[in-house]
């Protein structure tokens, strides 16, 4: 520890007077009154214009921590790094929250949730650290920094500014004075008295008890440039006073954990529970081998690849549910949940290494999920998508919302038997394109029966009932003595273009008369 400074040398070192006692904070920001074992978490996404599926990864897990239990989630923006800062970004975020049905409940009593906004908590807890001799104005310039980073790599030392290093960790109060006279502006910094050859324990709920040697770094905790605190200090004053009892956050931040640990019991505080998350990884098309998800080679890292695809937003919440909750994929085959939702996942059992993002097992578990929906679901999911994102062909195919529904309601009225060959919305239209005329492709390689065609044209009722319709086909393969399959294989292609599709007795009824007689006409 070092001698404390008097409360109007604090309010010049950091430009402002606090605003408030810790103890006025504590009666602000009261011990939320919930059931036992209620979670309290937070999505803390820093705004930088894009979501990543790690983000939407760490988000469910906070999301389903906090609505199983009868807790809170909340959204917290740390937009303290104002160089990184992307206009829009939070909208984006806040969208996607939204599109994956992430509700949270940003109680103002808690606020605000932009870091940015919080400065008058940060300064606050900040002076009082200051008035204890647990962190001092440091006045080491950009450029110093620097000279002490070369000093240190030459003598193969470890980097940062710790004990002798910390020109300014016993600064007087007389130095300070004439500095800031000088016009000169400090960070402020965790005066350290960690030692790094003691191990400190620190908890993670997946990992358990983890030892580390301690911090010994005077780390930043406000920054000198604006006056917002580092990531470090911004989470032990938010998560603490937001009430946060799990932080649930990537494994990067393992290492910061005893500095975390430290920052808490100097303030007197309890850490909350962590949850370090592992990566998510994939196995690399060139050389088979798993590795982390990278922003800059996967595109499907990106969640607008997902959006922009079509790709159903719970199909992605199932298949991730699946990674971070193991048992989740038998429950659900068994019948005993229908969806992640009914699911009660165990933060003990969150994966602890890399856990496997696998596009095939996603349009596995995309084909189920799409399997289960109402036909008037599905057709709102395909409609919205094709608003959205669709291309010209996808708009086409939302103008008559009867004829898109009749194609998408065949083979769905049967639960035991309902198709799974639906993926994605997007899919899902060109699956179904062979309806539109605009987009039906003709298959000029196949060789059409074009006697059975006619024949079948002959007799041909769109009123007819299935049995009917297909006595009549059978009558056309005797006549013409070839098989039945032959001459529903002619038709099928002649009226679809395809040589494998649903019914097609019900392909024909949803087609009309019409176009199926051109269509057939056209093939012959
Ligand atoms: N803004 C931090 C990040 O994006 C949040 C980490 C946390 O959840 O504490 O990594």
């Amino acid at each position: 520890m070092r001698n404390g400074l008097k409360p109007d040398l604090i309010e010049r070192v950091l430009g402002a007077k606090p605003k408030y006692t810790i103890a006025e904070l504590e009666e602000k920001f009261p011990e939320r009154n919930l059931p036992d074992g209620a979670f309290v978490t937070r999505f803390a996404p820093s705004p930088t214009g894009f979501m990543h599926l790690g983000n939407l990864y760490s988000a469910l897990i906070d999301f389903k921590l906090a609505s199983q239990s009868g807790g809170v989630f909340m959204l917290r923006i740390e937009d303290t790094d104002t160089k990184r800062e992307v206009a829009g970004a939070v909208d984006i975020v806040k969208n996607t929250m939204h599109q994956f049905g992430f509700k949270y409940n940003n109680d103002e009593k808690y606020g605000p949730y932009f870091q940015s906004q919080r400065k008058d908590i940060y300064r606050s807890v900040a002076a009082d650290l200051l008035a204890r001799g647990l962190a001092y104005p440091c006045f080491l310039t950009a450029d110093e920094m620097e000279e002490i980073r070369a000093k240190q790599t030459a003598a193969g030392f470890a980097t940062g500014i710790y004990g002798e290093f910390a020109r300014d960790r016993d600064i007087t109060d007389e130095e300070i004075i004439e500095r800031l006279d000088k016009g000169e502006v400090p960070s402020i910094r965790l005066y350290s008295t960690g030692n790094p050859e003691v191990r400190i324990f620190c908890k993670d709920a997946v990992r358990g008890s983890i030892s580390f040697p301690e911090n010994n770094e005077d780390l930043v905790l406000i920054k000198s440039n604006d006056g917002l605190p580092t990531y470090h200090f911004a989470h032990l004053c938010d998560d603490h006073f937001m009430r946060t009892t799990h932080v649930v956050r990537g494994e990067e931040w393992l290492p910061s954990l005893p500095l975390h640990y430290q920052l808490y019991r100097m303030m007197g505080w309890t850490p909350p529970i962590y949850i370090h998350t592992a990566t998510l990884d994939k196995i690399d098309a060139e050389t088979g081998k798993q590795r982390k998800m990278s922003k800059r080679k996967d595109p499907e890292n990106n969640l607008d690849f997902f959006l922009g695809g079509g790709w159903p937003t719970e199909a992605l919440i199932e298949y991730l549910g699946n990674i971070l909750a193991s048992g989740y994929e038998e429950a659900k085959l068994k019948g005993a949940v229908k969806s992640f939702w009914e699911y009660e996942m165990k933060p003990k059992k969150i994966p602890m290494s890399g856990g496997l993002f696998d596009m095939k097992k996603l349009e596995w578990w995309s084909k189920e999920y799409i399997a289960t929906l109402p036909v008037s679901e599905l057709v709102k999911n395909v409609v919205d998508w094709a608003n959205e994102y669709g291309e010209d062909v996808h708009k086409e195919q939302i103008k008559d919302i009867d004829y898109l529904t009749g194609a998408l309601s065949i083979e769905r009225d049967n639960p035991k038997r309902i198709r799974k060959d639906f993926i994605t919305w997007k899919q899902t239209l060109s699956e179904i394109s062979y309806f539109w005329d605009g987009l039906f492709q003709p298959n000029c390689e196949f060789e059409f029966n074009k006697d059975a065609l006619n024949e079948f044209l002959n007799t041909f009722d769109i009123a007819d009932d299935k049995d009917t319709w297909w006595n009549k086909i059978v009558a056309v393969a005797t006549k013409l003595g070839v098989k039945n399959g032959d001459v529903a294989m002619s038709l099928r292609v002649a009226v679809t273009g395809r040589t494998n599709t649903p019914d097609l007795y019900s392909v024909m009824q949803v087609m009309g008369k019409e176009r199926v007689v051109t269509r057939v006409k056209n093939s012959i």
